[in-house]
């Protein structure tokens, strides 16, 4: 039989009114012959009136209890949901995260799911039940209440699909799906009908604000479709599956991530164990770490730039000036007016360019970068914050993201899982041996074809990134990883890209042109380099992996040259006499990991 997760956030059960009518909508889904598990999250800012009161009685409320507290706003819509229900004229059983046997381990108002027992929902579904279960908690060992993180109903809704064989998990909500950006920030944003699990997991990341981005992990890895939908409405909404909605497209969205603040670490001595000491400090304060990046040094030094939470900025220049004396850096800058300006697209990991046209646009806009990191499927610029907005409107603009591509594609059903039952109840069991959140990576690769140019002490002015790029784009060479640091050592900025090795001799030709050009005061160009991968989901919730390669690194003694950064993927150069033994050792230490 059919089995749908239906998942109403907490503007969907705001009040009597909101919560009959998503009432209505499960019982409709019943109606059309589904099983259906109805997953909810406290009523509106209930969740924020509790972290309130809790600020009211205490500076630092313990974590336990904070959970113990925050846990009743969703038992509270849960029972009103299925009174709803019961109204109506249905049968409907409400579960807390205990009751339905979601196991977490014991990290409080952060809690991760190990298990969920399947058995007593399975009945009451078969007795004709609708389930209205409670998003966003669980039970440890000790039977102790935890909370899953800030936005973690989503994760529950994926979570119970995934383990119930769910045919779909819908997201209803106040939007009506994914949009190519937040159309509260540009009205020009347009509802995508279909992304992949990758580029939402950056977008979600990225603050997209749609869906929690763990959810978007769990739904990948136990390939999940989603249906984000509008609940006041029944229209179609974005189904998040695995492929892109364009497949000629080479970017689906763009975010803005505000509140950002730069700290960049000068003069680090560029030798091995110096980034794994600085970030192993950071992790241990727990402070969230973004964007890293890591130009080529010089006379044995090279800077490391990071980005945080702006409300973490004081909590992490404590930690850094830490760090600067541990590692003898020369000292350190931060800076709490930036902003991180992204696009996301499967499209651009096949395709020339995109990078050259994003700088292109904002050079046109006036508007100067700071830093730039890459992945495979995306690109983040930093930007002074006044000009945040008007940077988001510009790239939006020049990939056309207002309009819907020609080859968009359509759906009217879900598609069926590919994964097959069998499959399905293997992971299932794994699941109750192993933690469902279990960092898996996919890959460690080398690549040991690449050359490196860095273009040392280049104006910072905009227009710079963009007049480099599109000169290596007309000589036909193929970027792969961009960093751009902030103004460097001794106050320049630097940009490094690697290219294909048989590109070399062009690229080179290409940077020495540049170099008479712009004033460029150094150019270093290096076929000595390799490049190490680690890529899988998870990586943003394990900040571990990074510190863990960095560790790999340092205890064999080998150079970290260039770091790069994103969702999906932790990027290192290094030299290339050292590049198969850093990969033998980072298969040895993430062995267990690799699925
Ligand atoms: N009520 C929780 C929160 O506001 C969980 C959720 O809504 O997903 O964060
Ligand atoms: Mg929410």
């Amino acid at each position: 039989m059919a089995l749908v997760v239906q998942k109403f956030g907490g503007t969907s059960v705001a009040d009597p009114e909101k919560i009959l009518a998503a009432a209505r909508k499960a019982i409709r889904a019943q109606q059309d012959g589904k099983q259906v598990v109805v997953v909810v999250s406290a009523m509106g800012h209930n969740t924020d009136h509790l972290v309130d009161l809790a600020a009211q009685v205490s500076d630092s409320p313990p974590a336990r209890e904070m959970d113990m507290l925050l846990s009743t706003g969703e038992q509270v819509s849960v029972a009103l949901m299925a009174m709803a229900v019961h109204s109506l004229g249905y049968q409907a059983v409400s579960l807390t995260g205990a009751q339905m046997g979601i196991q977490t381990d014991s990290s409080f108002t952060k809690a991760r799911i190990r298990s969920i027992s399947a058995e007593r929902i399975n009945r009451l579904l078969a007795d004709g039940n609708i389930v209205i279960a409670a998003g966003f908690q669980g039970i440890d060992e000790d039977l102790n209440i935890t909370t899953l993180g800030r936005g973690g109903s989503d994760t529950t809704a994926v979570a119970l699909a995934a383990v119930l064989h769910a045919d779909a998990c819908e997201i209803h909500t106040d939007v009506d799906g994914v949009y190519t950006t937040d159309p509260r920030q540009l009205p020009e944003a347009r509802q995508l009908s279909q992304i992949s699990y990758d580029e939402m997991l950056e977008l979600a990341s990225l603050g997209a604000g749609v869906m929690h981005n763990r959810s978007i992990e769990f739904a990948k890895k136990y390939d999940v479709p989603i249906h984000v939908r509008s609940s006041f409405s029944d229209t179609k909404g974005t189904l998040i599956c695995g492929s892109s909605e364009s497949k000629t497209a080479p970017v689906c969205g763009a975010a803005m991530t505000k509140n950002e603040a730069r700290i960049t670490i000068q003069g680090v001595p560029d030798k091995p164990g110096s980034s794994s000491t600085i970030f192993k400090l950071m992790a241990e304060k727990k402070i969230t770490v973004d964007m890293i990046v890591q130009n080529i040094g010089q006379q044995d030094r090279a800077d490391i730039s990071f980005t945080v939470p702006k409300e973490e900025l004081s909590k992490a220049a404590k930690v850094v000036a830490t760090a600067v004396e541990q590692v003898g850096a020369a000292g350190f800058t931060q800076d709490d007016e930036v902003s991180k300006i992204s696009v996301v697209g499967l499209g651009m990991a096949e395709q020339t360019g995109v990078a050259q046209q994003m700088f292109r646009s904002l050079a046109d806009a006036g508007i100067n970068i700071q830093m730039i990191t890459t992945s495979e499927i995306k690109i983040s610029v930093l930007v002074e914050r006044a000009q945040a907005l008007a940077a988001l409107r510009a790239v939006h603009q020049t990939f056309s993201l207002h309009q819907r591509p020609a080859d968009a594609a359509e759906w009217d059903e879900i598609p069926e899982r590919k994964a097959s039952q069998a499959d399905i109840d293997k992971l299932v069991t794994d699941l109750r041996k192993a933690d469902m959140e279990q960092l898996s990576l996919s890959e460690i690769s080398l690549s040991d074809d690449q050359a490196r140019v860095t273009l040392l002490g280049v104006p910072d002015s905009p227009g710079l990134a963009a007049s480099v790029f599109e000169a290596v784009a007309q000589a036909g060479i193929f970027v792969d990883m961009i960093v751009q640091s902030y103004d460097g050592f001794q106050g320049e900025t630097g940009i490094s890209f690697s290219i294909p090795r048989s590109q070399f001799q062009a690229a080179q030709k290409v940077a020495e042109e540049l170099q008479k050009q712009f004033e460029v005061k150094r150019v270093l160009c290096s076929q000595d380099i390799a490049k190490l991968s680690v890529s899988g989901i998870g990586l943003r919730s394990h900040t571990s992996v990074a510190i863990g390669m960095f560790e790999v690194l340092a205890a064999e003694n080998i150079n970290v040259e260039m770091i790069n950064t994103s969702e999906l993927r932790v990027n290192v150069v290094v030299k290339s006499a050292a590049g198969r033994q850093a990969l033998v050792c980072m298969q040895k230490k993430f062995s267990e990991n690799l699925v």
